[in-house]
């Protein structure tokens, strides 16, 4: 049963409960509290703790880039906000998303490591801060910025995410795109052929994905989480069938051997990437059945229709009850 309590009552026990060393979903336990009330509760403490956005940035700033050689000269970046791809050649370095501000130092010496060669090129993936935050710093050294239309236009004004409770101001006007296009283009650098294509809205209304054709290496930015449940953007475009739609594109554009650069996790292959469809597939199914029953949302989370998946999937930002909740809203 649901025990009801003040947020305030909530979040004062909360505290004690974890000076003295019980975890959060220990303490919930403990108290009896429904899924949802957790749900309501762990919103109180994203606030207390000064949002999710802080959160990724304070993690981004103590992380280590680590560099992973992928094929051919392209690397790729891990460590601050999404993966970063590096394009190297006679043209200089491509990068394909720009992390966090506060990785400056970190990424530029990862840079440095790899060659001495300037950065000419980044491409953005979509609009999503933990993509584009470096995009300033970027530029001011050098880098020409692609993306879609959408990222700029989403960047060139204060922007809200719901999901994150946090509202973003315009960014500078050296860190917009200032090449954009709406449904397809081919660039050339290095030697290498690189498609950029439009989803169409799919995790927010502005995702590509960056094919080196030759190479055979496709980066996908955030149409593909590896291994963990994805934040979907519905302040920006995004929904759950988007989401759904670029998993089924990104599988009918690649064959067994293509390497797949995810926005979040480990570099990965078609069957991993089939795996993440299957999940949002089933999710999807569970929780619209229960929606349609006249379930709350707070009933379908407590019917738990991630249950299945969550210890692989449930492990990082996004938990089981706030995956159920991006989707329940979008069927
Ligand atoms: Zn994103």
């Amino acid at each position: 049963m649901f025990v009801r309590k003040s947020s305030e009552k909530i979040n004062e026990l909360m505290k004690r409960a974890e000076r003295m060393g019980t975890s959060r979903r220990h303490f919930l336990e403990l108290v009896g509290l429904s899924a949802g009330a957790a749900l309501l509760a762990r919103r109180r403490l994203f606030a207390d703790e000064k949002g999710i956005v802080p959160t990724m940035v304070n993690a981004a700033a103590q992380a280590k880039i680590t560099i992973h050689p992928i094929r051919r000269n392209i690397s790729v970046l891990e460590g601050s906000g999404g993966n970063i791809a590096v394009l190297t050649g006679k043209d200089g370095k491509l990068l394909i998303d720009a992390g966090f501000a506060v990785s400056r130092p970190a990424i530029a010496n990862a840079l440095t490591s790899i060659n001495a060669d300037p950065i000419t090129h980044l491409i953005n993936t979509h609009w999503h801060t933990d993509h584009t935050d470096g995009n300033a710093w970027l530029h001011s050294v050098g880098a020409a910025i692609t993306a879609h239309e959408n990222t700029r236009k989403r960047l060139s004004v204060a922007t809200r995410v719901e999901g994150w409770h946090w509202t973003f101001p315009a960014a500078p006007a050296g860190a917009l795109p200032a090449k954009t296009f709406t449904a397809e283009q081919e660039i050339r650098q290095n030697d290498t052929r690189i498609k950029l294509k439009y989803y169409e809205p799919a995790h927010t209304d502005s995702d590509i994905w960056i094919h080196f054709t030759d190479a055979d290496v496709i980066h996908v930015g955030d149409t593909w989480w590896n291994g963990v449940y994805p934040f979907i953007d519905y302040s920006t475009g995004g929904s759950i069938d988007g989401q759904i739609q670029a998993a089924e594109a990104n599988l009918a554009a690649i064959t067994d051997k293509t390497i797949i650069i995810p926005g979040h996790g480990p570099v990965g292959c078609k069957s991993d990437l089939a795996e993440f469809r299957d999940m949002l597939v089933t999710i999807r199914r569970n929780v619209a059945a229960l929606k349609k029953q006249g379930r709350t949302l707070d009933e379908t989370i407590a019917a738990q229709p991630t249950a299945a998946f969550d210890a692989k999937w449930g492990q990082f930002l996004i938990t089981p009850a706030a995956f159920t909740g991006l989707v329940y809203a979008g069927v």
